[in-house]
């Protein structure tokens, strides 16, 4: 199950961020994809429940952010929507897109940790704030 594995990596990026923070755990995690990344959002929801069973995800929050898939038509000089049915045609000149600009993405967009434990410190030397979203470089 293609929605599975991507659960799985995410549960672990986040557990490594979590680990260089100093987080023990997770409150929410967003996702941004795009409508073009082959990724049913619903089931990814499904095999996220399943992933963060017993690691510092268990019982964050996922936020799925779908981003609508557009393409570039170089001879209109417009971009349009991919819609669906999906059809990568310009839908002015019916030319074939130059270049898909957006939906693709499968993208870890940012964590919320929680707070952590009174004495403990948390904190990540590229960010002022403990609790930072990640990727954190
Ligand atoms: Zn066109």
């Amino acid at each position: 199950m293609h929605e599975l594995s991507i659960a799985v990596a995410v549960v672990e990026a986040v557990e490594e961020a979590a680990r260089e923070h100093g987080a023990d755990r997770a409150e929410e995690v967003r996702l941004r994809i795009g409508t073009l990344a082959g990724v049913e959002p619903d089931a990814l929801r499904f095999s996220f429940t399943v992933a963060q069973q017993g690691t510092v995800l268990e019982g964050a929050l996922l936020v799925v952010e779908e981003i609508q898939a557009r393409a570039h038509c170089a001879p209109c000089r417009r971009s349009f929507e991919v819609g669906s049915p999906l059809s990568l045609y310009c839908p002015r000149c019916q030319a074939p897109a130059t270049e898909v600009t957006a939906g693709r993405e499968l993208e870890l967009a940012g964590v919320r940790f929680a707070e952590p434990a009174p004495g403990g410190t948390a904190t990540c030397p590229n960010h002022e704030e403990a609790a930072a979203d990640v990727p954190c470089h």
